[in-house]
């Protein structure tokens, strides 16, 4: 399940984060804003209660959110959206995975993990700005689902075909939300167009 935010503000910054002349200060701010959209339309199917409310007037009948929050950003750009969903709900907890991938398997491996009791039972997002693979996304579901995770959402702020498909097909009940869904990888496994490397753009360590 995927749903790609085609709203003209979330299109508008997209398009300015794609130019390779945004600086890394400008890179992100966007990748900030982009992620507070894609949180508030990731957020739509949380649980809700129902509480009553004492206005100076009278008592209302309304709703408010009835799970913990973990946000989970994949080591290392994930940590570039971790503002933008911070913005939107302050007293989320925050858990961490770090994983690399396996010159030899190809395949990902842990390098850490950290996350906060709450991830037992609770609604997480992960966050990665680039879901290109697939393969860090089907990883970093895997070891929540085994710590308990409750509902698990991914934002991501650009995904590819193929990528997308493999994380549909290995974890059908995650809700992926995305700002684009670009056409291919190349060779090194970059999605085309893109926004080249999302770590080095946002950190500021690319030549
Ligand atoms: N990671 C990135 O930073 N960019 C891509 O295009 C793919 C993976």
């Amino acid at each position: 399940m995927h749903e790609q935010i085609d709203h003209p503000c979330v299109q508008h910054k997209l398009a300015i984060i794609r130019d390779v002349d945004t600086g890394h200060k400008r890179f992100r701010e966007l990748a900030t804003e982009i992620t507070e959209f894609l949180c508030y339309e990731a957020l739509k199917h949380i649980k809700m209660k129902e509480v009553k409310v004492q206005t100076p007037l009278a008592v209302a009948s309304c709703r408010k959110i009835d799970t913990d929050i973990v946000v989970v950003p994949i080591l290392r750009a994930g940590v570039g959206m971790l503002e933008g969903i911070l913005e939107l709900i302050p007293t989320a907890r925050v858990g961490f995975v770090g994983l690399y991938r396996d010159e030899e398997t190809k395949q990902p491996v842990s390098y850490y993990q950290r996350f906060p009791p709450q991830t037992k039972g609770g609604t997480i997002i992960i966050v990665d700005p680039m879901l290109a693979t697939g393969g860090s996304t089907i990883a970093a579901i895997d070891l929540l689902k085994d710590a308990g995770a409750g509902q698990i959402v991914v934002i991501c702020i650009v995904t590819c075909k193929e990528g997308l498909q493999l994380v549909e097909d290995a974890h059908p009940d995650v809700r992926v939300y995305t700002a684009s869904i670009d056409e291919r990888l190349d060779d090194n496994k970059y999605i085309v167009p893109g926004l080249g490397d999302a770590g080095d753009r946002l950190f500021g360590t690319s030549h």
